[in-house]
């Protein structure tokens, strides 16, 4: 296993880039630590399979070096940096038996074959296909074929890095849940640094150690789980992250006060250089909702079983606030910010408080 080092990538598809836009990846510049879970988690098309690629040979950065534990790989393929690579669909041979596809990666580096059978056997039991042991895997279905996929990249432990590029995305929901757990001890167990691509927050939250949170062609926060959802850096990793995502409004700041329409509302702190566009974060988690506060009204409720989510309007701009199974929601309903919620941005990047003044 190794540490990876992107230092100072961009990588554009197209010949010629100038403009920002041009680019798939704007700069990325991050180490993957050896022996970490990671997750990179973004919409569609904010670069996450780019940049898994220049970490695995596929693609060749425009600007930039791969390093392998301080050694430049930049130039190297896929098989000369020694990673396994499991893509969102099945990448098998349709010939060889179930058995077969997932002891050719062993067997062409010369495994024993004692070791083959014993390292095949457990990933078969793993992937759940000991039944089909045998089998051709022409016949089997896509989800059964993703599974050998899977196993093909898990059936070696000699490898620097494993890199999952949304791989359960053909899998059924009940396996794709036994899978990632599986995955997860796999980690555990062995300490291979693995790098997990996905668009779904449950799915990098429940794998990951590490979120690598991306926004058109840049990373935008690298945290736990918790520093992602208590600490967003940026606006973007506030909504896309959490269950309604955080509510994000235009805001003025004056001192410890900041503005929103005409209520005020007290900060926990003085933000430091808030200037550009101003906007307030804050989760439902943390919007009290009640008879004190600033008045709102309901658009809608919703019971999702554990607490119910209120749709509310404050000063004409959406607030949803997430409210106990068994709480009130007074007639004429208010809203209070817990202050220890409050995040201020300024241009969509979080400004840190200074102490109150
Ligand atoms: P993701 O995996 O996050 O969905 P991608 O890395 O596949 O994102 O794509 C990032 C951007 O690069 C997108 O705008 C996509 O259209 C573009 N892109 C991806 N692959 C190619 C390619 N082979 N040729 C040209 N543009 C590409
Ligand atoms: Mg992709």
């Amino acid at each position: 296993m190794a540490r990876i080092d992107i230092d100072h990538i961009r990588h554009a598809y197209g010949p010629n880039p100038k403009a920002s836009k041009d680019y798939a990846l704007k700069e990325v510049h991050h180490t993957f630590e050896d022996g970490g879970a990671y997750a990179l988690l973004g919409p569609s098309g904010c670069g996450k399979t780019t940049l898994l690629n220049i970490m695995s040979g596929l693609v060749e950065p425009s600007e930039g070096r791969i390093l392998f534990d301080g050694r430049d790989v930049t130039r190297l393929s896929t098989q000369e940096r020694n990673i396994a690579q499991v893509f969102q669909f099945p990448v098998i041979y349709d010939t060889m038996t179930v058995y077969d596809n997932l002891a050719f990666p062993l067997r062409n580096r010369g495994v024993p074959e004692v070791e083959v059978d014993r390292k095949v056997r457990e990933i078969i039991a793993m992937i759940d296909l000991e039944t089909w042991s045998k089998r051709k895997a022409r016949g089997l279905t896509a989800d059964q074929k993703q599974k050998i996929s899977l196993g093909r990249g898990l059936v070696r432990s000699d490898v620097n890095a494993i890199l999952f590029d949304e791989p359960l995305t053909v899998i059924d929901p009940h396996m794709k849940w036994q899978l990632r757990s599986q995955l997860k001890q796999l980690h555990r167990r062995f300490g291979y640094t693995m790098i997990y691509v996905t668009h779904d927050q449950t799915e990098a939250l429940s794998f990951a150690d590490k979120v690598v949170v991306m926004f058109d062609g840049e990373i935008v926060q690298i945290g736990t789980p918790a520093e992602l959802f208590e600490r967003p850096r940026h606006t973007f990793v506030g909504y896309f992250i959490g269950s309604p995502g955080m509510n994000v409004m235009p805001a003025a700041i004056d001192g410890t006060i900041a503005r929103v329409g005409s209520q005020t509302i007290a900060l926990p702190g003085m933000p430091v250089a808030a200037t550009g566009s101003i906007e307030l974060g804050i989760r439902p988690e943390f919007v009290r909702l009640g008879r004190e506060g600033m008045p709102v009204t309901i658009d809608k409720i919703e019971d999702v079983g554990r607490h119910r989510i209120v749709r509310t309007r404050l000063e004409g701009r959406d607030l949803a606030a997430i409210v106990p199974e068994d709480g009130d929601i007074p007639a004429d309903p208010r809203v209070a910010f817990d202050p220890a919620g409050i995040n201020i941005y300024a241009d969509s990047w979080r400004v840190d408080y200074g102490s109150a003044a």
